[in-house]
């Protein structure tokens, strides 16, 4: 049985995890962060973006973004998974006060659970704003080329319609 008491037999999902950070290091914080994903229990990293730099949304006057994309097996359900993301944040001296979209150390959004569409207020799966952001769809295109949506939407036909607001695709 697993921690959470669920037989070891349950088949894993793929999840995809959105990266970004623009304080302290953004470089080092994604680094590391990809370390502690493949550390989350009953789960394993599976594939990795390379790293970009993007323009900031939100409030002006904040450094750029680096982000990524990761592609996890896990056999942990969503609320536990999201709850070892935030954990994860936590970790990473995550601030939860001040604007909505303002700078932060580490942001780990669930992008995708398998096929899963959900709204809870703690939770909304597809993630909502997944489809309308340069800088996770042309990471999550890089990990899963080809990749259709619950909706049977492409994220290739969603990456073709964003603006690419200034995406700089780093070294791997
Ligand atoms: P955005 O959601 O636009 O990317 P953000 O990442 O800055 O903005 P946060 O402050 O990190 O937003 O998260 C706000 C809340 O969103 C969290 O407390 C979490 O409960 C909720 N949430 C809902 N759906 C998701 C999801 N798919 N992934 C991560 N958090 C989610
Ligand atoms: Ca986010
Ligand atoms: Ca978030």
């Amino acid at each position: 049985m697993s921690p959470a008491g669920r037989p070891a037999t349950t088949a894993p999902v793929t999840a995809f995890i959105g990266l970004g950070s623009n304080l302290e290091d953004p470089e080092g914080q994604l680094r590391a962060a990809l370390l502690e994903l493949a550390e989350l229990p009953d789960t394993r990293l599976v594939n990795r973006s390379p790293l970009y730099r993007s323009a900031p949304v939100g409030p002006p006057g904040q450094p750029d973004y680096i982000n990524a994309v990761a592609a996890l097996d896990t056999r942990l359900q969503p609320p536990e998974l999201l709850a070892g993301l935030q954990a994860i944040e936590q970790a990473h001296g995550r601030r939860r006060e001040g604007l909505r979209w303002g700078p932060r150390t580490l942001d780990l959004d669930l992008l995708l659970y398998g096929d899963r569409v959900l709204s809870t207020p703690a939770l909304t799966l597809p993630h909502p704003r997944l489809t309308e952001r340069a800088f996770v769809l042309r990471p999550l295109a890089d990990v899963a080329p080809g990749l259709v949506l619950p909706d049977g939407t492409t994220v290739e036909s969603h990456l073709r319609r964003c603006p690419q607001g200034g995406l700089v695709r780093l070294e791997t």
